[in-house]
């Protein structure tokens, strides 16, 4: 069964790609089914975590697989096939909302964990994971701007038997972000080739362009970047996670420190 197909433009390289989301067996996991070859979502193909998450297996490369991988997290799929011809999947809006609602709501994947996680990074970034009953996601992002400051994003699914919630209404539509002094750099560099105010939120000195979805929207995009890389673990943890200042990097880390627990 085909859920949708999505055609546009990647924020990074600018190419057009057009990705074809099919439901597959239970136990397939979610692949990516690129012109060069599969590629697994699974922590271990990470390739690459600078701007976006970039997966990668023998000739087969695809970047910005984490808004995808977010809404799969959050409507709970666990078993998908992508079709794509491009190198990197379509923006949409810059935000997961376009992805997560052609897929059905299915129960959330939470599993217990044995003991705490906790990654570091430069600069005060963190992402501490406590086992717990049940799941809530806190993301904190601390910019020394007059406009961002410290903004904090939380998500906490109903127990079970568990559904997204409100990850639909209240992360999905959150956009991706970038400073105006970073914008141009990476302009100047040849970066960024699909960025544009249709995908991305641009933050000036004194205002937001195009105009917020949610005050605390930038926060919500941390968050919903960082489910998107925890679920190339399989599953999340059932925990009290903690973000500070997340990263590709960061995320990626802990969703490798998770998909090597022993279940047994
Ligand atoms: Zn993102």
């Amino acid at each position: 069964m085909i859920y949708a197909t999505r055609t546009g433009v990647g924020i990074h390289t600018g190419q057009p790609c057009t990705a074809t989301l099919e439901a597959l067996p239970p136990g397939s996991g979610i692949v990516f089914d690129t012109p060069q070859g599969i590629i697994q979502a699974q922590a271990d193909r990470v390739i690459e975590t600078l701007r976006c998450t970039v997966l990668g297996s023998g000739e087969a490369r695809l970047s910005t697989v984490e808004h995808l991988l977010s809404a799969c997290a959050g409507r709970g799929i666990r078993d998908l096939k992508v079709t794509v011809d491009g190198p990197e999947l379509p923006i949409l809006d810059g935000s997961a909302a376009g992805w997560a609602e052609v897929l059905p709501q299915s129960p959330l994947h939470l599993r217990e964990i044995p003991e705490p996680l906790i990654v570091t990074g430069k600069g005060g970034a963190f992402i501490a994971c406590f086992p717990a009953e049940k799941l809530t996601v806190t993301c904190a992002i601390a910019f020394e701007h007059p406009l961002v400051g410290t903004q904090v994003a939380r998500w906490e699914p109903p127990p079970a038997p568990a559904s997204g919630g409100a990850y639909l209404e209240e992360i999905a539509p959150a956009r991706t972000f970038g400073f105006i002094e970073e914008v141009q750099k990476l302009l100047d560099a040849g970066l960024a080739k699909g960025g544009s105010l249709d995908n991305a939120v641009i933050v000036h000195q004194d205002r937001y362009e195009p105009p917020l979805r949610f005050a605390n929207e930038l926060a919500r995009h941390k968050l919903l970047d960082l489910l998107g890389d925890l679920w190339l673990a399989g599953f999340l943890p059932k925990a009290d996670i903690i973000a500070m200042k997340p990263s590709h990097g960061l995320n990626c880390r802990l969703a490798s420190l998770l998909s090597r627990i022993d279940f047994e």
